[in-house]
């Protein structure tokens, strides 16, 4: 492709986007009605020999990709999260595509490196939490790094190995926790048998006591207490864990408290929801996702940690080829995190916080919680549906009568391609979940929403 042709093209796409982040995708469904296999039929089972002319690679995308995605950024869309974008974060993403650098260590790419300082920084002023931070790719990266951490401080097993160990280590987490705690668990070696899934009742939030219950139970075993997760924000229900409470019983027994508000943590940028970080500062790591609910685009997950000299004595790691003579004076990022190439992530963010201002942020988040409450206030004037708590973030959870009408709702719904649901089971019971957060949603949502409810009941 040359310089000629990558303008030319880039100019013709840079105009499907914007229409597709003004309107969302109006040729089709939202979720895409087709069967496992439909888009592999359509490409071919060999790479092309020869060259290509650019204008196929856009028809081809058009014709075969698009239609077989899910929209994630359509307004119809209420599945999952949301995982929204933005025009300042695509040019972003476009600019650092074109720069192309790895910000593995300072000199890799100073002014990303220093970008990126900047910008935890800055995310920290936004939500009240005074650590220092990096950008992971994901908060199951995060997380992961948080647990080594914690395993680190706790027995300097990155150079004794598992052989010189005589403790066992433990985890504590609620039946609601994200999956990928259990995932770092695995990776970290401490098995699934050493995570202890505390029960959660209605409220789906961690009880302290059983926590605490569950502390002395394993110490009376001989077992080690190591590492709580709590909450801010489940996943499936979007509860919030106490953590103050969680926080205090920590630091008792010297155990890591890690909080992930991987989506919540966004909804710490308005005042009035500042109240979602009581407690954060007692702990030791905190994570949340600006690809969530900021605007930003996949991927970028903002961690902190309150001693990032713990996170770097589990991290880093310099043999000679990466020595510089700015390594005592400089951050190299990559003794922040597992790996060593790392994205430029962090001129996004500078688009996206410049772009909107922290206002124009949160004129966007307190929109998305209105939009629950309205939806919430519906569910509850019908007879059928059965509202399952008064959202307190973006999130609507409501049953059906039975299992089985419900099931068949989302079923109806999604197959309309007028909406896109996901589910989730609360204290046995099929809940259909509505999460708000559409960088381009609009009040009106609510009401199509609501009329393609009805109209698939
Ligand atoms: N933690 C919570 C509470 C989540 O809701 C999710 C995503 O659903 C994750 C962690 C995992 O996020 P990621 O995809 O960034 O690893």
């Amino acid at each position: 492709m040359d310089s000629q042709e990558f303008k030319h093209l880039g100019y013709e796409m840079i105009d499907w986007i914007a229409d597709y982040l003004e309107n969302g995708y109006q040729e089709g469904p939202v979720f895409p009605n087709v069967a496992p296999g439909n888009t592999l039929a359509q490409l071919p089972a060999n790479p092309p020999q020869y060259p290509e002319p650019g204008s196929a690679l856009f028809n081809d995308f058009k014709s075969i990709i698009v239609p077989g995605l899910t929209h994630w950024n359509d307004p119809r869309f209420f599945g999952y999260f949301p995982c929204n974008n933005s025009a300042p974060s695509v040019l972003a993403e476009l600019l650092a595509a074109g720069v192309g650098v790895n910000t593995f260590s300072w000199i890799t790419s100073p002014a990303a490196t220093e970008l990126e300082i900047r910008m935890m920084e800055w995310l920290g002023q936004m939500i009240g939490l005074e650590w220092k931070g990096v950008i992971q790719d994901t908060a199951s990266s995060a997380t992961l790094c948080a647990l080594l951490s914690a395993r680190e401080a706790m027995t300097g097993i990155n150079f004794t190995g598992f052989a010189g160990q005589n403790q066992t280590l433990r985890v504590y987490v609620s039946d609601q926790t994200h999956s990928s705690v259990l995932k770092a668990g695995r990776v970290a070696g401490f098995g699934d048998a050493n995570v202890v899934t505390l029960k959660t009742d209605a409220s789906c939030t961690m009880n302290p006591q059983l926590l605490e219950d569950a502390f002395k139970a394993d110490l009376a075993q001989g077992l080690t207490p190591c590492f709580v997760v709590a909450t801010v924000g489940t996943t499936s229900s979007t509860a919030i864990d106490p953590v103050e409470a969680i926080a205090e019983i920590c630091k008792r027994y010297g155990v890591w408290l890690h909080v992930d508000a991987a989506l919540a943590g966004t909804a710490a940028l308005l005042p009035e929801m500042r109240w979602l970080m009581t407690g954060v500062p007692q702990a030791d790591s905190f994570l949340f996702n600006p690809h969530k609910w900021m605007f930003t685009n996949f991927d970028c997950c903002a961690y902190f940690c309150k001693d990032p000299l713990a996170l770097k004595k589990a991290m880093a790691l310099t043999p000679e080829y990466l020595k510089t003579q700015h390594d005592l004076a400089a951050e190299n990022l990559r003794d922040w995190g597992l790996q060593l190439g790392r994205r430029f992530r962090a001129l996004k963010l500078w688009f996206v916080i410049r772009s909107y201002g922290v206002e124009g942020l949160q004129q966007k988040i307190r929109l998305h919680l209105q939009m629950a409450k309205e939806f919430a206030t519906l569910i509850g004037t019908h007879s059928h549906f059965h509202l399952i708590q008064e959202p307190v973030l973006n999130t609507v959870c409501f049953k059906l009568d039975t299992d089985a009408l419900g099931e068949a709702l989302l079923a109806a719904v999604n197959a309309s391609g007028e909406a896109f649901l996901t589910h989730t089971r609360i204290e046995g019971c099929y809940v259909i979940r509505v999460s708000f957060g559409q960088t381009g949603a609009k009040v009106e949502d609510v009401a199509r929403l609501w009329a393609t409810l009805n109209r698939c009941l």
